[in-house]
């Protein structure tokens, strides 16, 4: 039961997914609000230029990949001609349709929404300038949401041929080589894109492994595709100089058999982002920053002055647009003077790579090192009915499991559409479903979400269509 309308006065500091959503809840709720974004509709980082430019490009670059592979089925379409005019056109129009819907339902909200620079003149007054022009605006309480930019390395020069993942998304050209400096979520997820299109990717990762947040037997099914689709991927190694010569980049590397130096039409640096706590007035407000420079928030996402919130980027990791939506709609809620906490069990995560790799809960290897007891079972997708239809047999899906009360407290797919499976996962772990739950759900036949069902029959000794070397016998 929601908060009866009322007269609070809520300011929201950017309009991106967690701002939006904390904006349209409050309004929802029946409070008086005030979204500023510099942008002219909300949408943020994620509308613009993050998730939905690069997840229109990743489809692209899906059905070049499926046009590429019909051949073996008997469908030869062969070489695709890409109209990068058509294709930047068709990006900016899905971006734009979304954020003109958002838009709209800013305005049906009846949302105060204004186009500046926000910052707080102190905890409960913040200006909003705009083209010399600045506004002050009282509030009773605020919610910052500016979200986060891109992190650069110092040795990179300031350069055409030198990207973020802002400029890669606009697409300028296909160059003939495209080093990446960053294995994470962007440089995988920006090289597949740049890979289909007829680029030439080396990916440098300086870590050992590719993804290093999830586990590694889902990621070596990534990398071995990558290894096919991408020219080199080079981990362990380091960028440790990087020119403009005037008609390339050259880099020089260090690691293990890696060729010292190399020359790239173009590069992008995709190695992490950084929150956007500098002039928002967050010291006039007396906001306070833990030691990573995230602003510190409690269960309610309330900051250390107790009229003030944050959520998303700014409020630390994992910095995805879901868990800022969330920590908005709590934030609003919370304003209104309903019970609420952000206190999930499981935030997905989800890499939109071909294939992809979505996880949820526990990895092993996070439930390895909290020392948290647990069994895991696979089921590899070389024994799905649904992934060979597709031909795409190259997946895995395992279950982390406590292995007392026999709960599920962890999920990681890869494959194709690993991340449209992920969800009822989430909900299983949220629920504190027993992987006898998820063993008995009946899932429709053929699809690749019965791979979770099948694991989960694993565990138990009793998948149909697959016979681990050490079956499992449940115990009594
Ligand atoms: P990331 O943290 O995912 O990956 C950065 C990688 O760069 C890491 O593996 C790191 O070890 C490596 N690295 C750092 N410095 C390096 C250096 N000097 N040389 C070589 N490697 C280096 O960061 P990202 O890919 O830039 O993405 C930023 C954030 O944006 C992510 O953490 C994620 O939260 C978000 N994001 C999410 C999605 C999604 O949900 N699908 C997609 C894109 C971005």
């Amino acid at each position: 039961m929601s908060a009866s309308p009322n007269n609070t006065k809520v300011v929201v500091l950017g309009a991106g997914p967690g701002g939006y959503a904390a904006a349209f809840h409050a309004a929802d709720l029946g409070l008086d609000v005030t979204l500023i974004d510099r942008r002219a509709k909300p949408g943020g980082v994620c509308l613009y230029e993050g998730c939905i430019p690069s997840k229109t490009l990743l489809h692209t670059a899906r059905l070049i990949h499926e046009a590429r592979d019909a051949a073996d089925w008997g469908i030869d379409f062969g070489q695709p001609k890409i109209d990068l005019d058509q294709l930047r056109k068709h990006s900016a129009g899905v971006v734009t349709k979304l954020t003109g819907g958002l838009g709209a339902l800013s305005k049906q909200r009846k949302i105060n929404y204004l186009v500046g620079d926000a910052a707080f003149a102190d905890p409960t007054h913040v200006t909003v300038s705009s083209n010399g022009d600045t506004q002050t605006i009282e509030c009773d309480n605020a919610i910052v949401a500016t979200g986060s930019r891109v992190a650069t390395i110092p040795i990179a020069p300031d350069s055409p041929r030198v990207m973020d993942s802002t400029d890669a998304l606009m697409i300028p050209d296909i160059p003939k080589s495209l080093l990446i400096v960053g294995g994470g979520y962007i440089g995988l997820e920006m090289g597949c894109v740049y890979s289909a299109l007829g680029a030439q990717v080396t990916v440098v990762e300086m870590l050992p492994e590719l993804l290093p947040g999830a586990d590694r037997d889902l990621v070596a099914h990534l990398h071995k595709r990558l290894n096919k689709d991408f020219k080199q991927i080079l981990t362990s190694t380091k960028v440790v100089e990087m020119t403009d010569t005037g008609d390339a980049i050259a880099v020089k590397l260090s690691g293990v058999d890696v060729e010292p130096e190399q020359t790239f039409d173009k590069a992008l640096i995709a190695v992490g982002r950084r929150p956007n706590t500098e002039n928002i007035g967050l010291d006039e407000a007396g906001v306070e920053l833990d030691a990573k420079g995230f602003i510190t928030v409690d269960i309610n996402r309330r900051t250390n002055v107790p009229n003030l919130f944050a959520i998303g980027d700014v409020a630390g990791e994992p910095m995805l647009a879901h868990k800022a939506a969330h920590e908005g709609r709590v934030a609003a809620q919370t304003i209104a003077g309903d019970p609420a906490a952000f206190d999930p069990n499981a935030i997905p995560a989800v890499v939109f790579t071909d294939p992809e790799l979505a996880w949820c809960g526990h990895t092993e290897a996070t439930a390895r090192a909290a020392g948290i007891p647990h069994k895991v079972a696979n089921f590899p997708w070389a024994a799905s009915g649904r992934a060979t239809t597709l031909d795409r047999n190259d997946g895995l899906t395992k279950l982390i499991i406590d292995p007392h009360s026999e709960r599920i407290i962890g999920v990681g797919i890869v494959g194709v559409h690993a991340g449209e499976m992920l969800s009822e996962s989430v909900l299983a772990i949220e629920m504190g479903a027993l992987v006898s739950d998820m063993a008995m759900t009946i899932h429709p036949h053929p699809t690749l979400s019965e791979t979770i069902m099948e694991a989960a029959d694993v565990f138990f000794g009793h998948s149909a269509h697959y016979i681990p070397r050490q079956p499992r016998t449940r115990k009594s």
